[in-house]
């Protein structure tokens, strides 16, 4: 049976709960999100029959600042996924330090059986159905799974007109025209990398001499391999749907980046061993950056990953259990919403820009993303040190949770 990523999310929070002893009353307020909206989107699909579709957002916590999340576009959505994603969006924003909420949105849809046009009216409606709970002192949505810029600007439009304002601070990751950043498309993979480096400092591996393995070519793969390279790793191993390339000589990244381009997928890859998904990550190798699915790590194979650093750039890739197994092998890991923040922190950015009207330089945008992460990497390991019997992805919620109560408390909610 799929677990409910919900229940997962409560267990998770449970544990934080009782470790920084919260009573009761913030407890419950913590383990259910403050607002759950659910509306019917109704569209004349392009045969001219009139289709509805479920649409959700579920506001977290906004203790800290608006409710912040991104909206994805999925025909096997439902809402208590989208419930366990705006607690891990609250959790995130939480540790990076960042004066937002968390929120998630959804729609159930299968974007491949969509036209062009059809996404357009559906994304329409969702600006206009939730236009009333949306705005950049409200909740900021960004996209997520099978949503893009043009899904924003779609739903930014659609937001306006109903409201009769112009605020491109609803939404991130919109296209550069209409106020994105052209650092934002990046900023999740450089984001690793950089978490990366200082988890390289932290355990002692020289990264001129360290060897890395990448599950994942997509937007967030891509930029690890780009950004480890350029801090001197070598990228020994790389994967795709198709399976996966492993040379321990290396395999230079303008190299993998223009086959896929060329061939659409890694398979065939001259000179490099093919092999399944599953053997690339038991390969040798320093760092592991699983970026690509969930659950990719489990009981079953934690104690063949011969790593020393794991980087998740995917949520979820690694589960309950294969983290104490981990932990037992001595393997570092940087659990996912510390990981993979880079791209939630570029979304503030944008956010930050487009309210206060400033435009930023790619270089100033890279270095705050520098600070943020290498700042929010400092407090999870002080923590981690302090407390002593726990991992990483435990002292990661400690620091979140812990930001989040003292905020419900600040404000008297509790
Ligand atoms: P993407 O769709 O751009 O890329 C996914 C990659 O995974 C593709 O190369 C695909 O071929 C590969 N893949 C699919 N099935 C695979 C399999 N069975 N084995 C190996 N590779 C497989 O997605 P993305 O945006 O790069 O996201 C990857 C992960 O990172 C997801 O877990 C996502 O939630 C997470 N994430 C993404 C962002 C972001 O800004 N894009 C931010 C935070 C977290």
């Amino acid at each position: 049976m799929r677990k409910n990523s919900f229940v997962e999310s409560q267990k998770q929070f449970d544990w934080a709960a009782k470790r920084l002893n919260l009573g009761k009353k913030l407890r419950t307020s913590l383990r259910y999100p403050q607002n759950f909206i659910q509306k019917k989107l109704i569209i004349q699909r392009d045969d001219g029959r009139l289709k509805t579709f479920t649409a959700f957002r579920s506001q977290y916590n906004n203790a800290l600042g608006p409710f912040k999340g991104g909206i994805r576009f999925h025909h096997e959505e439902d809402a208590d996924t989208i419930r366990a994603l705006s607690a891990w969006m609250t959790w995130k924003c939480a540790l990076t330090g960042l004066p937002l909420g968390g929120g998630k949105g959804g729609v159930i849809c299968n974007p491949k059986e969509l036209s062009e046009k059809e996404l357009e009216k559906i994304s329409k409606a969702y600006g206009k159905k939730f236009a009333n709970y949306l705005g950049p002192w409200k909740d900021i949505p960004a996209p997520d799974v099978y949503t893009n810029s043009q899904t924003m600007a779609w739903m930014l439009e659609a937001y306006e007109q109903k409201m009769g304002i112009s605020a491109p601070g609803t939404f991130t990751g919109k296209p550069a025209e209409l106020g994105g950043h052209e650092g934002r498309n990046e900023a999740t993979g450089l984001g690793v990398a950089i978490t990366t480096r200082e988890a390289m400092k932290y355990v002692k591996v020289n990264p001129k001499k360290a060897t890395a393995i990448i599950q994942g070519f997509g937007n967030v793969g891509k930029y690890v391999a780009k950004h480890l390279e350029k801090q001197g790793v070598k990228i020994v191993g790389y994967s795709d749907s198709s399976g996966a390339i492993f040379d321990p000589k290396g395999i230079k990244f303008s190299d993998a980046l223009k086959y896929k381009k060329e061939n659409k997928s890694l398979k065939g890859f001259p000179d490099a061993k093919a092999m399944s998904n599953e053997k690339l990550i038991e390969q040798n190798c320093d760092i592991l950056v699983p970026a690509a699915l969930e659950n990719v790590i489990t009981e079953k194979n934690a104690d063949h990953i011969k790593a020393k650093i794991i980087a998740e750039g995917a949520n979820g890739p690694t589960t309950v259990k294969a983290d104490d197994i981990l932990y037992h092998d001595s393997i570092f890991v940087i659990p996912d919403f510390l990981c993979n923040a880079g791209g939630v922190v570029g979304s503030y950015f944008e956010w930050a820009q487009n309210n206060s009207g400033e435009k930023w330089s790619l270089k100033k945008y890279n270095n705050e993303l520098d600070n943020v992460l290498t700042e929010a990497f400092q407090k999870v390991t002080e923590t981690y040190e302090d407390e002593k019997d726990i991992n990483m992805r435990q002292a990661a919620y400690l620091v979140a949770v812990k930001r989040v109560a003292n905020a419900m408390k600040l404000r008297g909610r509790v």
